[in-house]
């Protein structure tokens, strides 16, 4: 690792990098006697700097500096992507992945990674299975790699394939093969609004003009999204729903 462990003012703190420069990732420092001067031991908190939030996060807690400085180090700065295949058609999902699940212990006692999620897809996706947060995973075991993760092969984009425009009685704001000027988002469906743009299966998107709560018995987070051109989207299941922004 090139960057360089730098103490700050007190013995107290250490910063890994400089503090603000392009490659800084966040400090660790000792806990105080509280304001009744009661000392609980020594303990090493660790944040880390948030390259997307541009903010220091709280991470881990150790019992050493050495400990809280290789829980830091493990944790990977930019942080990595949602794993979930969405379709053929949309790829994988572009969101930042939030919880990774935990699959265990392998044979020679090392803890095995599992599927990288972003928050609206680790609401529905692998429900039962125990997930914890990428960055406190990283700090309790080590960094995750796109060679041990869950995708086999490589992260599919959109596949832009060609659409047969005369086939459409409603005309979608904007084709399946041609997205230029926006990225695809996936978010709850409780986040998608009026003018949003929602990618139908075959990659257009149609404004959303209304939206309603279709009340299912089985299913009480069943929505309607109403569209131009009078294209419907049904979101069942609250699962999580493609649309598209501007860039
Ligand atoms: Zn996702």
């Amino acid at each position: 690792m090139d960057i360089k462990w730098v103490p700050g003012s007190n013995d107290g703190t250490w910063y890994l990098g400089k503090q603000y420069e392009p490659d800084y990732r966040g400090y660790v420092v000792r806990t105080q006697a509280d304001e009744n001067d009661v000392w609980e031991g020594e303990k090493w908190y660790v944040y880390y700097w948030d390259f997307v939030l541009e903010g220091h996060e709280w991470a881990y807690v150790a019992d050493t500096l050495r400990d809280a400085q290789m829980a830091l180090e493990r944790i990977t700065p930019k942080g990595h992507l949602c794993e979930v295949f969405i379709s053929p058609v949309l790829g994988h999902c572009p969101e930042r992945a939030v919880y990774v699940t935990d699959n265990g212990e392998g044979e020679a006692g090392e803890r095995l990674q599992g599927i990288l999620l972003c928050d609206p897809h680790s609401r529905h996706v692998m429900p039962k299975e125990k997930r914890v947060p990428v960055h406190l995973w990283e700090a309790d075991y080590r960094s995750i790699s796109p060679e041990d993760s869950a995708i086999v092969g490589e992260r599919l984009s959109p596949a832009m394939a060609s659409v047969r425009r005369g086939a459409y009685l409603s005309v979608p704001v904007v084709w399946g093969d041609d997205w230029t000027g926006y990225r695809l988002r996936i978010v709850d469906p409780g986040s998608v609004k009026v003018g949003s743009l929602a990618v139908f299966g075959k990659g257009n998107a149609f404004r959303v003009e209304s939206i309603d709560k279709v009340p299912i018995p089985d299913d009480p987070t069943m929505m309607r999204f109403n569209c131009n051109g009078g294209a419907t989207y049904l979101a069942t299941g609250g699962r999580a729903v493609a649309i598209l922004v501007q860039e």
